[in-house]
């Protein structure tokens, strides 16, 4: 029987792909998708004059020459022209390294799971790899992600994030450089070597952190380069791995704050929803919002940060039973939407009131910080730093 597989991926650029190949004999589900690359390729984007690409391509399968038969079918004139074209695209699509593929794989309809490197990642019963609970940056807990964890210095401090996404996000918001950068082994995330001298896999089938794209580090080159033969992804080293986190940055935003809305960490404000701390209602004041993820993933909200402070220094004095606090979300001012406290700048002291009065107010970058602080007066706290008594008002 023949058999059709087809693979569709969206690379980050936009770019859909559909790479589809007539089986002349069974395979085996959970193949390399390579195989069906080297197979056949079909760009599936119609274009207006009619018409579609297929090339038919010679590969290996067992160590045996196999050559799909399905004829090349084109109603384009310059049909090599277009055929070689759709080669490069697809083989430059493939193998360039600044796209991250993203995609499923299907053989006669019915969906097929692609090769996963089978090591737990999130760590569900993590050991203690790191002292630093949670990243610095984004607050997840750094010993569930400790294969992807960096730390590094940076004229603010030490920190430790769970990711090079975290890295690059702490260099562009306070625009200045980290150094002595360290980087977790993915298969060995007890050992953290130089960043430096990491051998980085970016955009495996390797579950990312923080990102669809997962940067990924081996000490040793050749374990990166067998590590791509059978997942996927390309070879880079720390400034290819760190320029492309940072050129996600703005668009994975927007696709954190979806997840993390769609997985229930951020929940929506309701009209009846009251301020744990001073019971006045947090619907009133959208730009001063925050909340907290609790350990039962219940969430509790406050009017401003101004109460958040108040809670976080002592929530037995506004809940009957405390629970642990797994995530801390702020809003950003002034119409940031929401973000992990931890990360943020914060101006206290400031001529802006809050709905309780003196208010830190966060932003995402110091230099709009310092430019708040020009005109509205205040001083740059980082979240540690933060006490009730600098939102108390006189
Ligand atoms: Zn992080
Ligand atoms: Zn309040």
């Amino acid at each position: 029987m023949r058999q059709f597989a087809t693979f569709s991926a969206t690379s980050s650029a936009g770019i859909r792909v559909t790479v589809q190949s007539v089986l002349h004999e069974p395979v085996e589900r959970k193949k390399s998708i390579l195989l069906f690359l080297r197979w056949a390729v079909f760009l599936k984007e119609d274009r207006p004059s009619g018409g579609g690409w297929r090339m038919v391509f010679q590969g290996k399968w067992k160590g045996r020459e196999v050559m799909t038969k399905e004829k090349v079918k084109t109603r384009e004139k310059g049909t090599r022209i277009n055929l070689l074209l759709a080669g490069l695209i697809t083989v430059g699509l493939v193998f360039s390294a600044g796209l991250g593929w993203s995609g499923e794989m299907k053989i006669q309809g019915q969906k097929v799971e692609m090769a996963r490197p089978e090591v737990e990642h999130p760590i569900k019963n993590p050991k203690m790899y790191s002292k630093i609970k949670r990243c610095n940056q984004c607050g997840m807990m750094i010993n569930m992600w400790a294969r992807t964890r960096h730390s590094f210095s940076h004229p603010e401090g030490e920190f430790t994030s769970c990711s090079i996404r975290c890295v690059a996000d702490k260099v562009k918001n306070s625009v200045q450089p980290a150094s002595a950068v360290k980087v977790a082994l993915y298969l060995e995330p007890e050992i953290m070597i130089p960043a430096e001298k990491a051998t980085y896999v970016i955009g495996s089938r390797a579950k990312g952190t923080m990102t669809m794209k997962s940067k990924i580090a081996f000490a040793d080159p050749q374990k990166a380069k067998r590590f791509v033969s059978l997942y996927g992804g390309t070879v880079s080293d720390f400034q290819g791995a760190f320029q492309a986190a940072t050129m996600e940055l703005p668009k994975s935003a927007g696709m954190i704050a979806k997840k993390r809305q769609k997985t229930g960490k951020i929940k929506e404000v309701k009209a009846a929803t009251e301020c744990l701390v001073c019971g006045m209602k947090v619907a009133s004041y959208p730009q001063h919002d925050s909340q907290v993820l609790l350990g039962d993933n219940s969430s509790g909200h406050f009017c401003s940060t101004h109460c958040l402070i108040e809670y976080l220094a002592n929530p037995g004095q506004f809940v009957k039973k405390v629970l642990p606090t797994k995530m801390i979300w702020t809003k950003v001012y002034p119409n940031g939407g929401y973000e992990s406290a931890v990360g943020l700048y914060y101006v206290i002291g400031s001529k802006l009131l809050g709905p309780m009065g003196r208010e830190a107010v966060p932003f995402r970058r110091k230099a709009a910080a310092q430019a708040f602080v020009k005109d509205q007066g205040g001083k740059i706290v980082s979240f540690k730093e933060l006490v009730p008594q600098m939102v108390a008002n006189e």
